[in-house]
């Protein structure tokens, strides 16, 4: 019988569910055993590693490389933005986990009056620098305490990276102004790409990914704190663009990395010339991409089947 250990959320009996190695990043060669909750369905990595910030190496919170590559991002942040303008009742605004800030930037551009807290020291000069009050900090609960309220806490792809995450997001509740609304992205365990991909799924991340949250668990609680769900998504334009990134960087895993650089004849060093059957041979890997993306889509559109979730919550008046 395989051994069961308490629910870090529910207490009820959670029992392994799958192994996963650092795919994504390849900083170590352990593995990881992730428990699902009988009961709420949470996923959840146990062990926890002692020190989680060895697992963060490389270009974690790396700036855009080009050009064409910050106006794509652009575009994400102004989707983002977009959901943001439409819920929100005022311009008081504190992202949690904002990296370098694209969206703090555009948000202050829009006229908000945006905050932060954040773990990386650079992101955190670089915001100062422009003007957004920025804390540094790898305590968000403890950091979080000595804000004010706002009409927008922002939280992308923060929460499946948090030990307390329950705790964090009691706090971003009290923080929140009367009809201030939480807006909360995360990798979806329902997602179809988890399903077909398992502990290959890129958006699993092991071991930086501690929690997968579900979305009537992240309901629950919300009521708890005073929050009403009033948007719920895994197939928004930003969504659309996670699906891409999970069948992109699911299928690199599931063929190997070291495989998949060969494969594409990818350089294996960033100042190494590329060839021109490599870049025809990396487009046609893309289209193909494009394709399955484009029959899978119907599938992923229905039921909540997306690989990320967006969801907004609103403290009642
Ligand atoms: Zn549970």
């Amino acid at each position: 019988m395989p051994e069961t250990i308490p629910c870090t959320y529910c207490g009820a009996a959670a029992l392994p569910f799958l192994r996963a190695q650092d795919d994504n990043r390849r900083s170590t060669t352990e593995t990881f055993t992730y428990y699902r909750c009988d009961a709420c369905r949470l996923i959840f990595l146990h062990p926890l590693p002692a020190d989680l910030s060895l697992y963060y190496v490389g270009d974690y919170h790396a700036q855009p490389a080009s050009e064409a590559e910050r106006a794509f991002h652009a575009r994400l942040e102004a989707i983002k933005l977009a959901y943001v303008q439409r819920y929100a009742q005022g311009k008081t605004l504190l992202e949690i986990g904002p990296s370098y800030g694209a969206f703090l930037r555009l948000a202050k551009q829009a006229g908000f009056a945006p905050e932060a807290i954040e773990l990386d020291a650079d992101c955190v000069a670089a915001l100062n620098a422009e003007g957004i009050p920025t804390l540094q900090s790898a305590a968000p609960l403890e950091a979080l305490r000595t804000f004010g309220s706002y009409d927008v806490i922002g939280m992308w792809h923060v929460v499946e990276h948090l030990p307390q995450v329950w705790e964090v997001l009691a706090e971003a509740a009290a923080h929140l102004k009367p009809n201030g609304i939480l807006i909360i992205a995360a990798p979806n365990p329902q997602a179809l790409t988890f399903r077909l991909f398992k502990q290959r799924w890129g958006y699993l991340d092991a071991p930086r990914h501690i929690h997968l949250l579900p979305i009537a668990l992240l309901e629950g609680l919300a009521r708890q704190n005073g929050l009403t769900l009033i948007q719920r998504t895994t197939s928004s334009a930003e969504s659309v663009w996670h699906n891409y990134g999970a069948w992109r960087s699911s299928l690199i895993n599931l063929v190997g990395k070291g495989r998949a650089q060969a494969a594409l004849g990818l350089p294996q060093s960033a100042d190494q010339p590329r060839s021109r059957s490599s870049l025809l041979k990396a487009r046609v890997f893309r289209l193909a991409l494009r394709a399955l993306i484009l029959a899978a889509a119907p599938m992923e559109r229905t039921g909540l089947r997306g690989s990320a979730y967006t969801l907004i919550f609103r403290k009642q008046a």
